[in-house]
């Protein structure tokens, strides 16, 4: 059954494994979404507290909170710059995030929450070509894109999983629209050049991980941007694998 356009309900859940993972994978897509009436939730796995220094020497559970704290209050800044209705911090340690099922359930729980009709997530699988850098394949993004992929089918749409979410009132909820952030195959650009200022604006509330300067930084994503809208005749482009569910 299809739905006319005008009666869907306009929900999306962003997934990721820490903060500022979104911003890069889909700042300016979020933006754009907010602008067009979409609610926006933003779920982040991880506490972020190995976000330190690498060569910090203190890394004690009070410099980890310390951490956490921080990258959160950016991480709630950013969300308000870019119109998102909320952040969920799921707080899984960061650094050792696995695709468990209790990181499946409870992003099938935001998913039910939320009634999310897209879902957006980092993709699960390493993809070399062209020569990315390691840092890509941070084995909590893997982990986060295998949870959510996991929690989309069939967990959030399907009453026998987790039959003590539906005990608390979560209903089964189906995920129409997919979009993964760095999938191998990607076949579908969102036009980010009138959100573009909106998403680097959000990326300067991430000081503790990307410092005050980011000149350069905007100059690359700019240039990256451009490089991915070129192929689908965009100026600015986030791309993804979407697909229908
Ligand atoms: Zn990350």
């Amino acid at each position: 059954m299809t739905t006319p356009a005008e009666e869907r309900p306009r929900t999306a859940l962003v997934v990721v494994a820490h903060p500022d993972d979104a911003e890069f994978g889909c700042g300016g897509t979020m933006a754009a979404w907010a602008r067009e009436g979409w609610e926006v939730t933003l779920v982040v796995c991880t506490d972020g507290g190995s976000g330190g220094p690498d060569d910090a020497t203190d890394v004690g559970p009070e410099a980890r909170r310390r951490i956490s704290d921080r990258r959160k209050d950016e991480q709630r800044a950013a969300a308000a710059i870019l119109g998102l209705k909320e952040v969920v911090f799921l707080d899984f340690r960061d650094g050792e995030l696995e695709p468990s099922l209790a990181l499946r359930r409870e992003i099938v729980r935001q998913i039910r929450r939320t009634r999310a009709y897209r879902l957006v997530c980092q993709s699960p699988d390493r993809v070399w070509t062209p020569s990315y850098a390691i840092g890509r394949f941070h084995p909590d993004h893997l982990a986060a894109a295998q949870a959510s992929l996991a929690a989309v089918y069939p967990a959030a749409q399907n009453g026998w999983d987790f039959p003590e979410l539906l005990a608390e009132g979560l209903a089964p909820s189906r995920v129409k629209e997919l979009f993964v952030i760095g999938a191998p195959h990607l076949n579908y650009a969102v036009d980010v050049s009138e959100t573009f200022e909106i998403k680097l604006a959000a990326l300067r509330c991430h000081v503790s991980q990307l410092g005050e300067d980011q000149t350069e930084l905007a100059r690359r994503l700019r240039e990256w941007a451009a490089e991915r809208g070129e192929p689908f005749g965009v100026p600015l482009a986030e791309t993804f694998h979407r697909v229908e569910n």
